[in-house]
C-alpha cells in the first residue's frame, strides 16, 4: 500500500476489535452422533496477533470461482462463490469471512445452514461433518448492496461517479465481495467472472480470459493461476479506457483509466502506468524473476488516499497523479508484487517485509535512474524526523494494528533495509534479497525468518542492525551507512 502526499496517514478507524465469535455448540449435538473422531467446530480466526478474528481455521483452500453480476444504477451485486478447500481438520462447522447477505450454502452439493456470527464471520454448518483431509466444495449465494455494508464504520468499496465501483483496501476488502478464509496465509487461485451493462467494463487480476455479450450484458473472465492472498484480490467496475500490450519479456499488459478523469490527471497517469513494463523488467534484475504472467495497473475515478500492490494489477487512486507523472507509486506497487504477492507476510505483524522493501524500492530506483543514491535518501529521512518525533516511538518490526501503515513503518522501514545493505556491502545485500524472493515464492515468510535468511547468506551476525532499526524505539544515534 502506498499512502498520498504526507505518508503518516494512520488509518483512522481500525477494525481490529470485533465482536467476540462464539461458536454455538448446542446446535451441533445432532450432528455429532455422526462425527469423526474429534470433530469440532472450527476456530473463527487464525489467530493472527493484530487481528485474531480474520481467517478461519480448519481447512485450507485451493481456488475462489467467483460468478459475480452488477448493476450501477443500485449497487446491487449479486454472487455465487465457489470455494474449493481441503479440511485439516474434522469439522462440524467452519466459517468464512463475509459481510453482505447470503441467500443459500452448499457444501459438497447438499444444502447446508448457515448463520451470521458478526458483521464479518458467516458460520456454515454441513448437513454431514466432514473429515480430515476431505475435497470440500462449498458455494455460497449472496446479494447485497456493498455500498450500504459498513464494519466498524469502514468501508472498502468505493463508488465512482460513473456508477461504478471498485473493492480495494488492506487488510479489508475481500468481506464487500466475496466470501474468503480472508488471512493471507491461505493463499488460491482465482477464476472472477462479472457480468455488466454494455458500455461497462470490469476489471479483476491476472489475464484477461474472455467476453462475451449477451442482451444488453457483458461479461468479463479474468484468472489469477498463481496463489493470490484475499486481501490482494481486487474487483473495478466502470467506464473504462482500457490498453492492452505486451511487455518485452512477453506477458500481456493491461491498464485502465476511468474515462472520467480530468484530461491532466489522465495523461500523468498514463505516463505513469505506461511504463509497468519497464519497471517490472528493473525489478526482475534487481529482486529476481517477476513471479506472475500477468501486468498492469488501473486508476478508477474514486475518493481514496491510497494506492494498493492487488496481484498483477495495481490499484492506483487519481491523487497521486494530480501534480504530474508520478513512477515512484508505480515502482512502489510493483515491487510489492515481490515483497508482499508472491512473498506474504505470515502475520500481519510482519507488514515490514512488505512496506519496507516496496519503499526502499524508490529509493533504488531513484539510485539507478539518475536520481539521489538511496544513501541520500536515507540520510535525508533520518534527518527529516527530530530525535522527540514520535515516529521514532512506532517499531517497523511491530508497529500494533493502530499504526499499520504509519509512515515509520515506510521510512524507517526503508532506513532499516538500507542499514542492512550498509551491514552487508552490496554484493551480499543483493544475493540475500534475490535468494529470499526465489526461496519464498508464492509463500508466506516472518520478519525473524528473514533476518536468519540475511545472516546465512551473509555469513554475519545482524540481530544489532535489525533490533535498531525495527525493533527499538527512539531514534538510533546515526544513520545508516555512518
Ligand atoms: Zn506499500
Amino acid at each position: 500500500m502506498g499512502n498520498t502526499s504526507t505518508r503518516i496517514a494512520t488509518r483512522s478507524a481500525g477494525v481490529a476489535v470485533s465482536a467476540a465469535v462464539v461458536l454455538a455448540g448446542g446446535a451441533l449435538t445432532g450432528a455429532a452422533q455422526a462425527a469423526p473422531p474429534h470433530a469440532g467446530p472450527g476456530s473463527s480466526g487464525v489467530g493472527d496477533p493484530y487481528y485474531p478474528e480474520y481467517g478461519n481455521g480448519g481447512y485450507d483452500v485451493s481456488h475462489y470461482g467467483l460468478k459475480l453480476k452488477y448493476q450501477p444504477a443500485t449497487d446491487r451485486l449479486d454472487g455465487t462463490a465457489t470455494v474449493t478447500a481441503r479440511t485439516t481438520q474434522a469439522l462440524t462447522s467452519f466459517n468464512l469471512d463475509f459481510g453482505l447477505k447470503v441467500t443459500g450454502v452448499t457444501v459438497n452439493g447438499r444444502r447446508a445452514a448457515f448463520r451470521t456470527a458478526s458483521a464479518h464471520e458467516l458460520v456454515i454448518t454441513p448437513a454431514r461433518p466432514l473429515r480430515k483431509g476431505q475435497r470440500v466444495t462449498t458455494v455460497v449465494t449472496y446479494g447485497d448492496t456493498p455500498g450500504q455494508v459498513k464494519v466498524s464504520g469502514i468501508t472498502s468499496w468505493h463508488r465512482s461517479p460513473d456508477g461504478g465501483a471498485v473493492a480495494a483496501n488492506e487488510p479489508e476488502s475481500a468481506w464487500w465481495w466475496f466470501p474468503s478464509n480472508d488471512h493471507p496465509t491461505d493463499k488460491a487461485t482465482y477464476d472472477v467472472s462479472v457480468t455488466v451493462p454494455d458500455g461497462y467494463q470490469a476489471v479483476s487480476n491476472g489475464r484477461a480470459t474472455g467476453t462475451r455479450r449477451a442482451g444488453g450484458w457483458t461479461r468479463y473472465d479474468w484468472r489469477e493461476h498463481r496463489p493470490q492472498a484475499s486481501y490482494l484480490a481486487t474487483l473495478a467496475v466502470g467506464k473504462f479506457d482500457v490498453t492492452t500490450s505486451r511487455a518485452p519479456n512477453g506477458l500481456p499488459v493491461v491498464n485502465a483509466y476511468s474515462r472520467d478523469l480530468p484530461a491532466d490527471v489522465r495523461k500523468n497517469a498514463q505516463q505513469s502506468l505506461e511504463r509497468s513494463a519497464e519497471v517490472v523488467q528493473w525489478g526482475s534484475k534487481v529482486f529476481g524473476p517477476y513471479p506472475f504472467d500477468a501486468l498492469g495497473g488501473y486508476v478508477p475515478n474514486v475518493k481514496a488516499g491510497f494506492a494498493l500492490e492487488t496481484q498483477t494489477r495495481p490499484f492506483y487512486s487519481p491523487a497521486f497523479f494530480r501534480k504530474g507523472p508520478n513512477v515512484d507509486v508505480v515502482v512502489h506497487e510493483l515491487a510489492h508484487q515481490w515483497f508482499g504477492d508472491s512473498v506474504s507476510l505470515r502475520t500481519w505483524r510482519d507488514i515490514w517485509l512488505n512496506e519496507g522493501f516496496a519503499s526502499y524500492a524508490e529509493w533504488l530506483w531513484s539510485e539507478q535512474h539518475g536520481g539521489d543514491s538511496a544513501q541520500k535518501w536515507a540520510d535525508r529521512t533520518y534527518a527529516q524526523y527530530a530525535a522527540g518525533d514520535k515516529f521514532w516511538q512506532v517499531k517497523p518490526g511491530d508497529p500494533g494494528a493502530a499504526n499499520q501503515f504509519h509512515g515509520a513503518v515506510y521510512d524507517r522501514g526503508a532506513l532499516a533495509v538500507h542499514a542492512l545493505r550498509a551491514a552487508v556491502g552490496d554484493r551480499d545485500f543483493f544475493r540475500i534479497v534475490r535468494s529470499w524472493t526465489a526461496a519464498k515464492r508464492n509463500g508466506t515468510a516472518t520478519i525473524e525468518e528473514f533476518v536468519a535468511h540475511a545472516e546465512r547468506v551473509s555469513g554475519e551476525r545482524l540481530d544489532q542492525v535489525f533490533r535498531t532499526w525495527l525493533f527499538t524505539p527512539g531514534r538510533p544515534a546515526k544513520g545508516p551507512g555512518h
